[in-house]
């Protein structure tokens, strides 16, 4: 059924740019034969595996060259993730074991993504892998995956979702995506937002658009409009800095050396949360403490100035650490993650704090220590006890469980921060896994209960007298970083290529006006309505 003239569909809106255009639906393409067991020889298969993969590479390299910047950057660690050695050796093993060399490659990535699926930064991650994987296997059948696009026009492209591979044949007839899933993080989101393309993503109801249907993308509405009318987009707030610095400190995240370097580049003003699991996502082997000391050392070095902020290892459920031999659990997100660790991996914990104090020695900066996933005022004492025994550092939490954000206020003597960590409290404040797609509504970051549980945590922290930050993606959005500074939080931690934007809005207005929308914003019931007073209200200033 065509969408009716006029229709409102509703998703997540992806950067501040809106487009008129012609829709152009892009159906998924044949389908991929179905695996089976070989009738060739085991030399044959390798054979056609090799060259597939050799194919696939050769086009990740032409793409690279012809897009740059950041997608030039993706599609080489798309190759990467390709090219690996270990991945190629399972696809060997199945093929061993008599599978044909597209069952094989099939399979390989299959295993690997159930290892790298999870946090939504990796998640997403897993989707380009497994397009790499089908086009590995499109090559074997001999099956052409590219896309059409036309070059002239103003094309609005609606699909389910979009890979590298696909966002690199983006002509600059493209105007406009729309994604039936595919979240805020995602690859389409992450190109469209670097190349100013308006686009709505997780947006089901696209599913009614047919090609041809003239429509509105409206990013700042977090809608498309099934319209030709331009004037209909919502206004987008150009953020205008006033004052030379920012109400509150505005930090990065980063989780390897090229993150620091990258954010060092930018007005970050030192780093708010740094994922040290993000290095050991492959290490079959623990990591000894001279390694971790010249790792975190390079990285506090690189990093850009002002306090950086350490976590230890947020391993379990999301994110696999190979070396910890963690067992899978019916309910990983509920299950041993984070801090919890600590019961059967003491040892790396402590080495870990160990290594973080000669590192912060050796750099001379200033370091916080954090444990991720606290559930208890015990917890934190515990970490806190623990970390003070070793190192020189300020010791603080994240606050991720609606059990400790609900008990804040007593952590006063126990800790020095809390960092609030917005993705994990959104996904157990609502029971909404943050893996699933179609819970996205529920993910919002304005919706009403977390943005209240965000004003009790600053205020709580405060009557603690200890100091509270937001490190999780709701941080980046520029206007509800405007709002936390409103609430009382005192600093803010956003992904690099956000800071500038969130740099600029925290500078663009005074405390009081922050907390004046804030207020507003309160008082609202639902995500939408929250969202529309702080866009209403910082406009009026
Ligand atoms: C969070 O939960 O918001 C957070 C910053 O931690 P992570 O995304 O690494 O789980
Ligand atoms: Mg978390």
């Amino acid at each position: 059924m065509a969408a009716a003239k006029g229709a409102i569909l509703k998703g997540l809106g992806v950067g501040l740019v809106s487009a008129v255009g012609d829709v152009l639906v892009i159906k998924q393409t044949q389908p991929l034969p179905a695996w089976t067991k070989s009738t060739k020889t085991k030399e044959q298969e390798l054979t056609e595996l090799r060259s597939a993969i050799d194919f696939v590479s050769g086009t990740l390299d032409e793409l690279g060259a012809k897009a740059g910047g950041t997608s030039a950057e993706i599609f080489e660690a798309l190759k990467m993730l390709l090219e690996d050695e270990e991945l190629f050796d399972v696809a060997t093993a199945n093929i061993e074991d008599g599978w044909s060399a597209a069952a094989a490659i099939g399979k390989a990535v299959d295993e690997f993504s159930e290892l790298l699926g999870g946090d939504p930064t990796f998640e997403e991650r897993v989707a380009d892998f497994q397009d790499l994987s089908k086009r590995v296997q499109a090559r074997i059948a001999g099956i052409e995956m590219s896309l059409s696009i036309p070059a002239t026009g103003r094309i609005v492209l609606v699909g389910e979702d979009f890979s590298p591979a696909d966002t690199a044949q983006f002509t600059d007839a493209v105007v406009g995506v729309i994604t039936y899933k595919g979240g805020p993080t995602s690859h389409t989101a992450i190109i469209c937002r670097s190349k100013s393309i308006a686009a709505v993503v997780s947006c089901p109801e696209a599913t009614a658009l047919e090609s041809g249907d003239r429509v509105l993308v409206d990013p700042v509405g977090d809608r498309v409009v099934v319209s030709d009318d331009q004037s209909l987009a919502t206004k987008s707030i150009d953020f205008v800095a006033i004052n030379e610095e920012p109400l509150i400190p505005v930090r990065a995240n980063i989780g390897s050396l090229e993150d620091a370097k990258a954010a060092s580049q930018t007005r970050a003003n030192g780093v708010g949360l740094f994922r040290t699991e993000l290095l050991y996502l492959s290490a079959k082997t623990e990591p000894t403490i001279e390694e971790q000391v010249a790792s975190y050392t390079e990285i506090l070095k690189s990093a850009p100035k002002g306090p950086i902020v350490v976590r230890t290892i947020d391993a379990g459920s999301d994110k696999p650490v190979p070396f910890l031999n963690m067992p899978a659990e019916e309910n990983p997100s509920l299950g041993v993650r984070g801090y919890r660790l600590i019961a059967d991996h003491r040892g790396f914990i402590e080495s870990q704090l160990k290594a973080i104090e000669q590192a912060r020695a050796a750099s001379g900066r200033e370091v916080w220590v954090m444990a991720p996933m606290i559930a208890t005022a015990e917890e934190a004492r515990d970490f806190s006890d623990l970390a003070r025994s070793i190192g020189k550092y300020k010791v603080g939490i994240m606050v991720e469980t609606p059990s400790i954000a609900l008990i804040v206020d007593q952590l006063g003597g126990i800790v020095d921060f809390v960092s609030v960590g917005t993705n994990d409290l959104s996904q157990y404040l609502f029971a909404a896994d943050r893996m699933n797609p179609s819970l996205g509504a529920l993910l919002n970051h304005w919706q009403p209960a977390l943005i209240k549980s965000l004003a009790r945590i600053a205020s709580g922290a405060s009557s603690a007298g200890i100091t509270s930050g937001v490190c999780g993606e709701s941080a980046s959005d520029p206007a509800f970083a405007v709002v936390l500074a409103g609430l009382g939080i005192e600093s803010v931690s956003a992904s690099k290529s956000q800071v500038t934007e969130v740099h600029n809005a925290l500078s663009s207005l005074s405390l009081s006006d922050a907390k004046e929308i804030a207020n507003e914003v309160l008082k609202q019931t639902t995500a939408e309505a929250a969202k529309a007073t702080a866009l209403s209200e910082i406009a009026k200033r």
